[in-house]
């Protein structure tokens, strides 16, 4: 595999640094770490669709760039460097517009693929519930058919989008008479349907990214049903490759790998540099392999995405390698900070701005949501090594 970028892509590359360096000069966000997935900011999102980089790789006939899954990488590669807040339109432009493409009908894709693509759309991801996490096909939420409506009841969790997701992705039970992976169905439905109620989790780090949503007789047309009735767990499975396998995987604390880079050359302690401590120069040269290793995982599922085939093991592999290193790396930016690291942001004396703080505690989610670890080396031992169930 040759990853050599070509004139368009570095020149791609550039465009996309300068409106962010422009945008992080005008002082019009703050950098953070999580920005794709905490940081809701629909001014943003705005802008970057004015630029027509939401729904980069979907065809021109529906209004998208028809570019290469690598061109995208190119710009959620910059956009985590900056820490800049894409949480709004991630999910829609990253999984579901995808999911639309593939699966939707005519109708579906000329009415919601614009409205992603002008940054207007925001999709929670509704899949897991209470007593449905790994084990994802358990779910019990029914979407009952009548006449040409379904009727949702039920309750899901962990859904993404904080306050400002103005559609779900839902996935539902449509025939409760089979067995447990057959009869589900996906949904995209408005979030204001009477009858769905949201509550905020509030996460470790005091963030309400996500939340509780739950469904009491809400009538869905018909029309809001993707792609077959009771195909959902195909559709899911395909769904899940996208999401685990981006530069977020990789990139969601990258400010702070920037950050604790600068604190060291700039920082003495007993008199001495901190950059010329052999042990504090060895971890983060380690880091830096341990990254470098990373991003080429998440530059060959772009690759294999342009194949156009599901990443499905190599999305598994590239998570669980990871998400380890991401907790790595907000461990190590805690023992060089030492007592500051353990800051809040916006602390008197905190460093960094506190996001070391919020990189330790977030990064602990990191290797549960979009899949545990445990399951995708469940994935990888089976798809990719051939192994028997377990
Ligand atoms: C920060 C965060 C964000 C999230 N965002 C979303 C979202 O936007 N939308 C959404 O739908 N969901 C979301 N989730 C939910 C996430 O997908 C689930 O938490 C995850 O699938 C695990 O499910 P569970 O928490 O119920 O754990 P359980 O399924 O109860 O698992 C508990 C433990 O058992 C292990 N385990 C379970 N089964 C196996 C097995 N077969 N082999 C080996 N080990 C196993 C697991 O690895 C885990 O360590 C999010 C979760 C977190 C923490």
């Amino acid at each position: 595999m040759d990853f050599r970028l070509t004139e368009e892509q570095e020149k791609f590359r550039k465009e996309a640094r300068d409106f962010l360096e422009g945008e992080k000069k005008q002082k019009l966000w703050e950098p953070s770490i999580d920005s794709w997935i905490m940081a809701y900011d629909p001014e943003f999102t705005k802008r970057v669709a004015a630029k027509g980089w939401i729904g980069l790789t979907w065809p021109k006939e529906y209004g998208g760039q028809g570019r290469c899954a690598f061109d995208r990488l190119i710009l959620t590669e910059e956009i985590l460097r900056y820490g800049a807040p894409a949480a709004c339109h991630w999910f829609a432009d990253r999984q579901i517009g995808g999911s639309i493409l593939k699966y939707g009908t005519e109708q579906q894709k000329r009415e919601l693929l614009p409205k992603i693509m002008k940054g207007e759309m925001y999709v929670g991801l509704g899949m897991s519930e209470p007593e449905a996490g790994c084990d994802l096909a358990s779910l019990k939420t029914q979407a009952t058919k009548k006449n040409d409506h379904y009727v949702i009841n039920g309750q899901k969790t962990w859904t993404s989008g904080g306050k400002y997701m103005n559609y779900l992705y839902l996935l539902a039970r449509t025939d409760p008479t089979v067995a447990k992976h057959q009869g589900l169905s996906e949904f995209i439905i408005p979030k204001d349907l009477a009858g769905i109620t949201t509550s905020p989790i509030i996460d470790i780090t005091g963030n309400e990214a996500w939340n509780e949503v739950f469904f009491e007789n809400v009538h869905v047309p018909k029309e809001c049903l993707i792609g077959k009735e009771s195909n959902g767990w195909r559709q899911v499975m395909e769904q899940l490759a996208y999401e685990r396998s981006g530069m977020e995987r990789i990139m969601a604390n990258y400010p702070v790998f920037e950050g604790i880079i600068q604190f060291v050359k700039e920082t003495k302690r007993d008199g001495k540099p901190l950059c010329q401590d052999s042990v504090i120069r060895n971890k983060l040269a380690q880091l830096k392999i341990e990254f470098e290793v990373g991003r080429l995982f998440m530059y060959r599922v772009a690759l294999v995405m342009d194949e156009g085939r599901a990443p499905e093991w190599e999305a598994a592999m590239s998570k669980a390698y990871a998400t380890a290193f991401e907790q790595r790396l907000a461990n190590t930016a805690l023992e060089i900070l030492g007592p500051y690291g353990q800051l809040a942001p916006h602390s008197k004396w905190t460093k960094l701005n506190g996001m070391a703080y919020h990189a330790y505690l977030s990064s602990k989610g990191y290797s549960l949501q979009a899949g545990t670890t445990e399951v995708l080396k469940n994935i990888l031992a089976l798809r990719k090594l051939g192994l028997p169930t377990g």
